[in-house]
């Protein structure tokens, strides 16, 4: 992972150390002098992490952060403060400005690039979102998240602390009480991966300095737990143990603290987890949302064509892996284009609707039924051979052809049937395009026979 640094400082020895010193570890690193240099090169071409100095004449480090997260093109950007102070009011105002971590000068290697690296792969699982969250936008699917992660509420967040003395989630608990979250305390390392994994958890902080319970491997575990992976995770750790915060760090915790603890910062960085969660699950859900719109016939909800070729391929490979036969049936509404001139095209649509309706509440669910093309439908059935084929046909065509479809101008409804074409694939070797073939020429036997019935390939 090269990852793509700014640093960012008026003294120029220390720009040129860290740049020698991240170079060296093959970062791509770019500089500048001031708060005004840094916004231009970091808006121009937002780099994947930012190391900004707090005390710079002009404009200095907590205003940068500022306007770096005000800003639509960097504020996803995370940005570590490096401070010759490390009084805690420094910290809280710098997590207010929206910083993400913090370093004091003089910079340590081992912690620089494990910050880094956490920090970096952070912004990388949030891109990931944000870009598949993008093109669906631009196919037209409507976004539906918040603009930026610092917006979101945290209203009736669910919190876990994991401890063997009560004093951490007390002091959380009284914080987060105004925005009715709730604070759980887990004692031990089974009863954390329980809330961990119940998905009903915002947020995990783990005091690694227990006396009973390994806190660090509690750490891995969750990180490694499918249920829990996607929970943020908080650790608390010594001040002053470089290398168990770079271990942590690399188990994937994705932020911590350190002692003595501060109660404004624990709030703030809880809060601040909380907030990214939301804003990558609102991310997640959308897109789930989008892709299952992207897949569905709009005018029936049915799977649309895209869905049934993708469906189709993997139906046809295990059903032959399996030597279970696989039947398809095409399904076309007899003269349609009488129906749209006689009734007009808002009734068409209609009796589309109710025809798809009729086939899918008289399919197994595990069949899956289409909408092929404008008035034509394509169902797979799974272990179904030629004989359950014709037999589920005959059904069709009869549950369509039994009552007219009731419309709300049409009193008396419009009588509709179907004609349908069956194919099965049964034996090794069948491909889908023949199978298809197969099926379509079916359908045009039992168009050329007269309408209202079913022929088999
Ligand atoms: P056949 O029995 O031979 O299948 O005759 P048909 O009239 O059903 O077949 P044809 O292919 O000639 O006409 C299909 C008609 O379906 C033409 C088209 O306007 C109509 N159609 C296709 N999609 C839609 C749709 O989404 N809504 C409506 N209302 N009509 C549609
Ligand atoms: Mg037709
Ligand atoms: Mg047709």
């Amino acid at each position: 992972m090269s990852a793509r640094v700014l640093v960012v400082d008026d003294v120029l020895p220390n720009v040129k150390l860290l740049e020698a010193r991240l170079s060296a570890e093959y970062f791509n690193v770019q500089t500048a002098y001031s708060g005004p240099e840094a916004l231009a090169k970091a808006v121009a071409d937002p780099p994947d992490i930012v190391l900004l100095d707090v005390m710079m004449p002009g404009m200095d480090g907590f205003e940068v952060c500022r306007r770096l997260k005000a800003e639509p093109r960097t504020r996803h950007v995370p940005v570590v403060m490096v401070t010759a102070l490390s009084a805690a009011e420094d910290r809280v105002r710098g997590l207010e400005c929206g910083a993400d971590d913090f370093l004091t000068k003089p910079v340590r290697d081992l912690a620089l690039y494990a910050r880094i690296r956490s920090l970096v792969r952070l912004k990388m699982l949030a891109d990931e979102w944000r870009l598949r969250s993008d093109t669906s936008e631009r196919f037209g699917m409507p976004e539906s998240v918040a603009p930026g992660e610092r917006d979101l509420p945290t209203d009736g967040a669910r919190v876990c602390v994991v401890d063997e003395l009560p004093g951490l989630a007390k002091t959380l608990e009284k914080a987060l009480a105004g925005e009715g979250a709730f604070v759980e305390l887990a004692g031990d390392a089974a009863a954390a991966r329980a809330m961990a994994e119940s998905g009903a958890c915002d947020a995990v902080l783990v005091n690694t300095l227990m006396r009973k319970t390994d806190g660090l491997r509690l750490c891995a575990e969750l990180r490694a737990s499918e249920r829990a992976r996607n929970v943020p995770l908080l650790a608390v750790l010594d001040d002053g143990d470089e290398a168990r915060l770079a271990k942590a760090l690399d188990l994937g915790v994705t932020d911590y603290l350190l002692t003595p603890i501060e109660s404004n910062e624990l709030v703030a960085r809880v809060r601040t987890q909380i907030r990214r969660k939301r804003y990558i699950d609102a991310l997640r859900a959308n897109y789930e949302r989008n892709m299952a719109l992207a897949l569905t016939d709009e005018l029936t909800g049915l799977h649309n064509r895209r869905y049934m070729e993708a469906h189709l391929g993997g139906l046809l490979r295990r059903a032959l892996q399996s030597g279970r036969p696989l039947t398809l049936l095409v399904v076309d509404i007899d003269l349609f284009k009488n129906v749209n001139d006689t009734y007009g095209h808002l009734a068409g649509d209609d009796v589309l609707r109710a025809v798809a309706n009729r086939l899918q509440r008289n399919l197994r669910p595990f069949d899956t039924v289409a909408r092929w093309g404008g008035e034509e439908f394509l169902v797979a059935m799974p272990d179904a051979d030629r004989k359950i084929g014709l037999m589920v046909a005959e059904r069709l065509r009869a549950k369509v052809a039994e009552n007219p479809i009731e419309l709300a101008e049409q009193p008396n409804g419009v009588p509709i049937t179907i004609s349908v074409g069956v194919a099965s694939a049964e034996k090794p070797g069948e491909d889908l395009a023949s199978l298809m073939k197969a099926a379509d020429e079916a359908l045009y036997r039992a168009k050329q026979n007269g309408r209202n019935r079913i022929e088999s390939a």
